[in-house]
């Protein structure tokens, strides 16, 4: 079983006398460096002009450029997008790294795919919420926490693996539970979920079910509401009792139609597709894929997303969630 951790297993004082950079002020940016300052840490955040820079000034952090910011740090959390991690960390975070400074990702593909390549001078380690920057936030905030993982990938001092549990400590995850892994079952687990199940495999399911209700003549409206609108309503019940307690609330018939038809949905030839896409995470295929997506400026990106904003389940349900109130801001 993996090795877990609580709050009596981080000592917070690891972090007295410590700065923090918190590169990049996104989604977990914000949640991250909010939770560390008001847990008592001393934060700082390196970013370029911009939007995030004006927003963490009036969230009353001093803001410096990236390369400023690193120099002055004792741990460096680079909370950059994924895709901009290598660049940047080459101009602006490698060359102005403290020795014995802890360096910090919150996702271990840059690490994982040698897209970063840190002096052996420094520790490295993960502290990946599992959770958006906003719900780390807010549960903060209401005296909980979002559980994390850490990964100790090079302990230069020592002292890496008690730096990562405090800085979870520090944004609340040990409220939680914090489970040790490694940066390549982090890397690979973590797209292979989002590829695979969370947002790829999800999509494309309640796509085909769409479009296959749609095609035999039923309405847009209809088909909406049946396989996207109650999709949270199923998947609450799941995430709290598992798939036990969802059965417990549908009908007999409905489960009937789970237990029975699902299989056929998601049979071999979806195995298949799963097992090819695992293979092409491990063998760093998808990695070396995206990368040179960017390279390129994300045509295939762009023109995928476009499509799918114009596809007919989007404009339905832009429309739908205009009449119901709770979507109303
Ligand atoms: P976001 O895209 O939300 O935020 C990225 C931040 O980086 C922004 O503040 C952006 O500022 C800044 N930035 C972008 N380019 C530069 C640059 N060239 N120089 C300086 N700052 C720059 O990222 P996320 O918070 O989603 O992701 C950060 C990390 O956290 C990733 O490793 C991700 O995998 C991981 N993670 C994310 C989760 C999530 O829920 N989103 C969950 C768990 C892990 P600007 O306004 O200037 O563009
Ligand atoms: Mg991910
Ligand atoms: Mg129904």
């Amino acid at each position: 079983m993996v090795q877990k951790y609580y709050e009596s297993d981080a000592d917070p004082r690891t972090l007295e006398g410590k700065t923090i950079a918190v590169i990049g002020y996104g989604s977990q940016g914000r949640g991250q460096a909010l939770n560390l300052r008001d847990s008592g840490c001393q934060v700082i955040i390196g970013l370029r002009p911009g939007g995030s820079w004006q927003k963490a000034s009036e969230d009353g952090f001093e803001v410096y450029p990236v390369a400023e910011a690193v120099k002055r740090a004792d741990i460096v959390q680079i909370l950059l997008p994924d895709e901009s991690q290598g660049s940047i960390y080459r101009t602006a975070i490698g060359p102005y790294l403290k020795e014995g400074a802890c360096l910090m990702f919150s996702h271990g593909f840059n690490i994982h795919y040698g897209q970063i390549v840190p002096p052996p001078t420094v520790d490295v380690v993960m502290v990946a919420p599992k959770g958006p920057g906003h719900m780390v936030r807010r549960t903060y905030e209401e005296g909980k926490g979002v559980p994390a993982l850490i990964a100790v990938h090079q302990d230069a001092t020592g002292k890496a693996r008690a730096i990562a549990l405090a800085y979870a400590w520090g944004i609340g995850a040990t409220r939680a539970v914090v489970l040790e892994t490694t940066f390549a079952e982090e890397t690979e687990t973590d797209l292979f979920g989002e590829q695979a199940v969370l947002c790829g495999g999800v999509t494309s399911l309640i796509k085909a079910g769409f479009e296959t209700l749609v095609d035999a003549g039923y309405a847009p409206e209809m088909a909406y509401l049946e396989v996207l609108h109650e999709m949270k309503l199923i998947v609450d019940l799941i995430y709290e009792g598992g798939f036990t307690k969802m059965r417990e609330s549908i009908s007999n018939t409905a489960q009937y139609g789970d237990l029975t038809r699902g299989p056929r949905v998601i049979g071999p030839e979806a195995y298949a597709a799963m097992q090819e896409i695992l293979e092409e995470i491990q063998s760093g295929e998808f990695a070396r894929e995206w990368m040179l997506e960017n390279m390129v400026n994300r045509p295939v990106f762009t023109a995928l997303t476009k499509a799918d904003e114009e596809h007919l389940i989007e404009q339905v349900g832009r429309e739908i969630r205009g009449f119901m109130p709770q979507f109303r801001k």
